[in-house]
């Protein structure tokens, strides 16, 4: 959440941010797919201090019949924070936002999947927020297309979840948590870094039209970042180096 607290300095002399990232730079990150034997696809996804886990299940028969869709197959998405994933412990269960999150991440996600090939079924998708330092239903996002990708789902596309914003008046790329918690406006991408779609966007705060091009300038470009470290991930389970 934006609290806007205009006083609190994010930017160093400088120009560098507390971190010491540039501007135009996100926190490292790091993927792997296969990481849970159970599942039909997984991925594990560290971005900064964030940890995203997802688990994919199925295809497999839609219940209750009443979720059913004669013509496709329905995604059970399901987005959760681990109780211990921030300093100040979570109360478990379904909360409003996560419930939000959980529904976005569906939409995006149903935008490249190849639905129609599973009529009547449904592809569970749960992902884990293990540890929690802002953007992380960007990290969940890119852990779920990775995670149906390692499923072997069918899909347009994947999808990379990344977020720029605003602190102190400049637009940056991939707000840690200080940034999140101090800065003026936050901007959650989800970009098919193949075709260059967009497949999910929310805005939080207020950006000028300028500040919104440089903000999707610098997702799009992260995307691209990002893209190749999925790929490699990819290519390091199964080999060759396309995606
Ligand atoms: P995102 O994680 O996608 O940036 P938010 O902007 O809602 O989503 O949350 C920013 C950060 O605030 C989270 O990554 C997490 O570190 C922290 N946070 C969110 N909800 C809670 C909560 N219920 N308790 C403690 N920290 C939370």
């Amino acid at each position: 959440m934006m609290g806007g607290y205009g006083d609190v300095q994010l930017l160093k002399e400088d120009g560098t941010r507390l971190d010491g990232r540039a501007v135009d730079e996100m926190r490292p990150v790091e993927i792997k797919v296969g990481v849970l034997p159970a599942a039909q696809g997984s991925a594990w996804v560290k971005q900064g201090l964030n940890v995203a886990v997802c688990a994919v299940y199925g295809p497999m028969e839609a219940h209750p019949r009443k979720i059913q869709r004669q013509d496709r197959a329905v995604l059970d998405v399901r987005y959760n924070m681990a109780p211990f994933s921030t300093g100040e412990r979570i109360r478990p269960g379904f909360n409003r936002r996560a419930r939000e999150i959980s529904k976005v991440t569906a939409e995006a996600l149903e935008s490249v999947v190849l639905l129609e090939r599973y009529p009547r079924s449904k592809i569970r998708v749960e992902i884990e927020i293990l540890a929690a330092e802002a953007g992380t239903r960007c990290a969940g996002i890119t852990a779920a297309s990775m995670a149906l990708a390692d499923a072997g789902i069918p899909m347009r596309d994947l999808v990379v979840g990344i977020a720029s914003g605003k602190i102190q008046d400049t637009v940056v790329l991939d707000l840690d948590k200080a940034e999140d918690n101090y800065g003026q406006a936050d901007l959650p991408a989800g970009i098919c870094p193949n075709t260059g779609e967009l497949v999910f966007l929310q805005m939080d705060g207020d950006l000028s039209i300028e500040e919104y091009n440089l903000a999707m300038e610098y997702n799009f470009k992260a995307a691209a970042e990002i893209h190749e470290i999925m790929v490699a991930a990819l290519a390091a389970k199964y080999g060759g180096g396309e995606a």
